[in-house]
């Protein structure tokens, strides 16, 4: 048995044993082990190469881990005040505004978490109330869904459909009542890859303003945009009243260990934020702050390597993908490519993924798991380039040599 075997069913057996005396909450109860567990397990499991959960399998950049190896050592070790330490809330202020032309107060209009994950959290508790509606587009991340149950929300949910995801502003319209109270976007799209359009986020805002409905928007790919530009909600004519605007330094920099995420939002939205995030972790890791700040300092070039080094693995995967024979969408954003399964002939996005797995050696996410109704993503399974030249090149081959039409 390898070390990788071997984890795994420590681990497989800790499970077994925790569900046999597990109790949960009712808010919680639907809710299973994440998906991107289950899939790196079995990955383990089953030696296949993981395109599965979304994280570097390279390291973050070298003056990011030295300015945290020298904050530890400067003695910046003790809580770092709730709302983040000043000179990243200050970092967090100017990447906005360069960004998106938006001037934000560092100290009233932005607070770090740990990871957008607890940005999410914060939000979602600290704003929404028990019985309030909250839209959300399907696919969708999984911490959405249950943290709006842990808030006591209704959720509502839309579904983009294939081949372009778009917005279907109609339906929006029709499912906003009386009682919605926010909708939660996100922009460049985990798990299809889209990005929404200026066209689409016009028209969402515009509803939102006119239904006095706030807005979350999940924007932790925006570095990652690749054929088209990404237009953040706050910079839109009157959102950014009514908007929270969350994002984290993991995607950004390779370094989605570290949990440094961040919500901008005006100050009478910032409170109901920082409430929450008070008590759910009160302050986030000081030496990684201090990192953080010097991370979001980085040259231009950074940012412009980074996008040419993905787009170089997107073609890598996304030309294999279609060399096997899958139905490729378009991923213009984020670290992820959506296919159509369907030609390979297997029954559903879980059996095809598990026949990945098993009989390819391969890990891909099925995306039935993103949508409140499963027969939604059951076509489509998700693939991630966020792993080396070598390794992309490596599934590849695997699924050309094993993967067989049906
Ligand atoms: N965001 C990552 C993904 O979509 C997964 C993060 C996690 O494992 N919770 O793959």
């Amino acid at each position: 048995m390898n070390v990788g075997s071997f984890t795994y069913h420590v681990f497989a057996l800790f499970c077994y044993l925790l569900s046999s005396v597990c109790q949960v909450a009712k808010r919680l109860e639907k809710f299973k082990t994440t998906i991107f567990s289950q899939m790196s397990m079995l990955a383990i499991k089953h030696g296949a190469i993981n395109l599965g959960q979304g994280f570097p399998n390279f390291d973050g950049p070298e003056f990011v881990k030295e300015a945290a190896i020298q904050a530890i050592k400067d003695g910046k070790n003790q809580y770092a005040r709730g709302c983040g330490v000043p000179d990243l809330n200050s970092a967090i202020a100017e990447r906005f505004k360069k960004d998106t032309g938006v001037v934000v107060d560092p100290e009233k209009e932005v607070t770090v978490t740990s990871g957008c994950t607890e940005a999410i959290a914060a939000s979602m508790l600290g704003l929404i109330n028990p019985g309030d509606e909250v839209i959300l587009f399907a696919p969708f991340y999984d911490s959405y869904e249950a943290t709006l149950s842990m808030a006591g929300a209704k959720i509502k949910c839309i579904t983009l459909r294939p081949p372009d995801f778009a917005v279907p502003i109609d339906e929006l319209k029709s499912t906003i009542t009386k009682n919605t109270r926010a909708t939660l976007i996100n922009t460049p799209h985990n798990p299809t890859g889209k990005i929404f359009t200026r066209e689409e986020l016009n028209a969402i805002a515009s509803l939102c303003i006119e239904n006095d409905v706030l807005v979350f928007t999940d924007e932790v790919y925006d570095k990652l945009a690749f054929d088209m530009d990404h237009i953040s909600m706050a910079s839109l004519p009157g959102m950014f009243e009514r908007t929270v605007t969350l994002n984290s330094l993991g995607k950004t920099f390779s370094l989605t260990g570290w949990k440094i995420g961040w919500a901008i939002a005006p100050p009478h939205l910032t409170w109901g934020v920082r409430q929450a995030h008070s008590f759910l972790t009160f302050a986030t890791s000081t030496p990684m702050q201090w990192a953080a700040a010097a991370a979001l300092r980085a040259p231009d070039s950074y940012f412009a390597d980074l996008k040419s080094d993905y787009m170089a693995k997107r073609a890598i995967l996304v030309e294999g993908l279609k060399a096997v024979g899958f139905k490729v969408f378009p991923s213009c954003g984020t670290y992820f490519v959506v296919v159509d399964h369907t030609p390979f002939g297997l029954d559903n996005d879980v059996a095809f993924c598990e026949y990945l797995i098993k009989e390819v050696g391969v890990v891909a996410i099925p995306t039935s798991v993103f949508c409140l109704n499963p027969e939604d993503g059951k076509n489509l399974v998700r693939f991630t380039f966020c792993k080396d030249e070598k390794t992309l090149r490596a599934a590849v081959e695997r699924m050309k040599e094993r993967l067989l039409r049906k």
